[in-house]
């Protein structure tokens, strides 16, 4: 239970003074967008920090402000210059403009991508405004290129001299969310120090709440940087509750017996005679990894990261068959249900040759058919089950459960992992997580803690590379006729289409659309796959791609995850810009994996921001996992990394890395120090880190250390 200390930064962001149910609902969508029907809270509010600054004593007029520089301007909105309709548009920039004055001139804001509505209201004609942004020259006249931040003026208020500008929704103003977040702020309860007194003095950091006042108060631009005393102070806070958190887990997982599987090696041997290939350098290297682990006492809880195409799959049944021969039994848990049976197919065939028993459970084995694989699961007659989260359903016994592989592990959270390891049968058993996702080291520590780590940082033999072009979406008709003459060759061609919304009913709109068009003109060569069909339709499809009955497959990203079709040498990535570098990166190793020639082509929309740009660079240049995990980092800034909202991995609302770096492993040490004198936090020093634990809700750690 939470310390009721905290409770009123808890209590719902409604109790504030001038928080209605409007004002509410719009606070939780800038503010707390992460548990959908949640409502926005106190604390949610606290963590929502300014982006900049407006200064009043050096708010020049327009006839002084010079090209090139930053500028807050106090204006009055004179006029909407919407641009021309959109079929008038050449391939030039049409942009929407608002003309804005004072008494010493004019000049326009500028928007290139805008909601003609949405500027309507934020810029009304006739009102004052506040405007900052970045001055250009176009034409002989000045612009402000969509400006940084729009705050409004009450115009009789006695406006303060410095102004924090705080990231807003659409009809919330900086006024109001100001207001609030005063009120948020004034519910700080007196809290005691966590950090170590020297190593705070030693950075001269202030305290917890003299930190949160200053980063509401900038007074400054340097206040806003992430490297402002105040900023490191809470970014420290929040990377040591994420440490201590992780560490907790982590001592939890490894207390657990496990056991010494001492395997014959029998079945791993009858399975790699099998074997069409021979393993590599990298996959021999971290299976030896592997089963030194199993064969300790302890219990294994490791890592294993190989690029996508790198040779997982094989690796692990190896794994689960030391398992088998140790007369126990292995499960491999995968995150969609094509990519279970995608597994248990190439599984079956493989295990075969040893005479391993292999079972499937997806949600969709049901009555009859479930009925028996639970009994014969129980009975031990099952060596190896596979198949989505529904394996580990609580009516789900084992008769011996040893090993659990856990693959593509990059869709489920930390949280998930540690309850499927409470769960009965799974209790104890030696934990081996696969991703395709190459984590670069900080997000390692962050999301993992010091997780054992095994790298497959090597290809099988013989992969081309990926011609990969960024082409416009206005040569769209190019690209198909190129398709043309490839699928009339014998190609097979996946094509993605566009995460629209983070709606999977406007993916598949997209989908079905470009699916219609494709038909037209391929006919029944095109097959379409998306989230939504049914399971049997599913399958259908991919078999018929997989049997080459199909040339092209159009799919949302349900085909993002592990897909093998070594005859595919096509990808084609519609509205490229929209995807972000760690799933580009995964669409593309679909492809790439047989003996043809292959290639991607990213089709991006015109005008696409500059960071969209970036990313296209990037993928163009490398098609090194490790290499687009590092540039995906500096480039999103760490904020939200690798698509962490779906990922489970932590997103800080604090912390910045790479910047703050130094300060995730001070944290980490830290961490370490306290829980090897106190492992449950048990001493009276250390309920001011518990307290830390609840504030950045990490209440699972405590339950965990509660449970003993
Ligand atoms: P991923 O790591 O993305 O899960 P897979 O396990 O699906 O990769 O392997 C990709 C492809 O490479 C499969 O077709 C697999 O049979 C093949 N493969 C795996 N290991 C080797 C190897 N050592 N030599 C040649 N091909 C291999
Ligand atoms: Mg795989």
């Amino acid at each position: 239970m939470r310390p009721s200390l905290l409770a009123p930064l808890f209590a719902p962001a409604r109790l504030l003074r001038g928080v209605g149910p409007r004002v509410e609902d719009l606070l939780t969508k800038l503010a707390a967008p992460r548990h959908p029907g949640a409502h926005a809270r106190v604390i949610d509010l606290i963590w929502h920090l300014p982006v900049g600054l407006i200064d009043r004593a050096l708010i020049p007029s327009i006839a002084e402000v010079r090209v090139g520089e930053l500028a807050t301007l106090d204006v009055t909105i004179a006029e909407h210059r919407p641009g021309p309709p959109r079929r008038f548009r050449g391939r030039g920039r049409s942009p929407y403009r608002v003309l804005v004055e004072d008494a010493s001139g004019a000049l326009e804001l500028v928007y290139f991508t805008a909601n003609s509505t949405y500027l309507k209201r934020l810029l009304p004609v006739g009102s004052r405004r506040m405007i900052s942004g970045r001055i250009e020259a176009y034409d002989g006249s000045l612009q402000m290129p969509h400006p940084d931040h729009v705050v409004d003026v009450d115009g009789n208020a006695a406006l303060p001299q410095l102004e924090p500008v705080y990231p807003l929704t659409e009809g919330l103003s900086n006024t109001v969310l100001r207001r609030a977040i005063t009120g948020a702020l004034a519910r700080l309860p007196k809290l005691p120090e966590w950090i170590d007194a020297a190593y705070r003095e030693q950075n001269t950091w202030p305290t917890f709440a003299a930190a949160l006042a200053r980063l509401h108060a900038p007074e400054s631009e340097a206040d806003l940087l992430p490297s402002a005393p105040a900023r490191m102070r809470l970014a420290y806070d929040e990377l040591l509750a994420n440490q201590l958190a992780l560490a907790v887990i982590r001592r939890r997982l490894r207390r657990g017996a496990g056991r010494a599987l001492t395997p014959s090696k029998r079945l791993r041997q009858a399975i790699a005679a099998a074997l069409p290939f021979n393993l590599t350098a990298a996959q021999n290297r971290v299976l030896a990894e592997i089963d030194a682990d199993l064969a300790s006492p302890h219990r294994m809880v490791r890592l294993l990261q190989g690029d996508v195409g790198s040779g997982k799959t094989i690796v692990a049944l190896l794994a689960l068959a030391s398992a088998v021969e140790a007369g126990a039994q292995g499960a491999l848990m995968a995150p969609t249900e094509i990519l279970a049976r995608q597994h248990f197919k190439t599984i079956s065939a493989l295990a075969g040759a040893a005479g391993l028993r292999i079972a499937l459970l997806t949600g969709r084995e049901r009555g009859k058919d479930r009925q028996q694989i639970l009994a014969t699961l129980n009975d031990g007659e099952i060596d190896i089950l596979i198949g989505t989260h529904a394996i580990f359903q609580e009516t789900i016994a084992f008769h011996d459960l040893a090993l659990v592989v856990i693959d593509e592990q990059h869709r489920f959270g930390v949280h998930q992992r540690l309850a499927l390891q409470g769960k009965g049968a799974g209790k104890g058993a030696e934990l081996l997580v696969m991703t395709a996702t190459p984590i670069p080291r900080t997000l390692l520590l962050t999301s993992y803690g010091d997780m054992d780590v095994s790298r497959i940082d090597e290809k099988p033999p013989g992969r081309k590379p990926i011609a990969t072009r960024a082409v416009p979406l206005d040569r769209l008709e190019e690209v198909i006729a190129g398709v043309e003459r490839a699928i009339a060759e014998g190609a097979q061609v996946y094509w993605v289409c566009p995460l629209v919304a983070e709606s999977e009913t406007l993916d598949m709109a997209a989908a079905e659309e470009r699916f219609a068009d494709l038909h037209k003109r391929f006919g029944d060569r095109v097959g379409l796959v998306h989230g939504q069909l049914k399971g049997k339709d599913k399958d259908a499809v991919m078999a018929a791609f997989v049997a080459g009955e199909k040339s092209i497959l159009v799919a949302t990203t349900v085909i993002e995850v592990g897909v093998d079709v070594p005859n595919a040498s096509i990808m084609i990535i519609e509205h490229a810009e929209r995807f972000g570098l760690a799933q580009l990166h995964q669409l593309r190793g679909r492809v790439g994996r047989g003996a043809a020639e292959s290639s991607c082509v990213l089709l991006y929309r015109q005008n696409v921001s500059e960071l969209a740009r970036e990313r296209l660079g990037v993928m163009r240049r490398t098609d090194d996992g490790f290499v687009i995990a590092e540039e995906d980092l500096r480039l999103r800034g760490g904020g939200e990394v690798l698509g962490t909202r779906q990922s489970g991995m932590p997103s800080f609302r604090i912390a910045r890395l790479p910047e703050h770096e130094a300060l995730l492993q001070a944290a980490r040490d830290q961490a370490h120090l306290v829980l090897t004198r106190d492992p449950d936090l048990k001493a009276n020093s250390a309920v001011a880190l518990k307290l830390l634990l609840y504030l950045f809700e990490r209440d699972d750690a405590i339950a965990l250390m509660r449970a003993g």
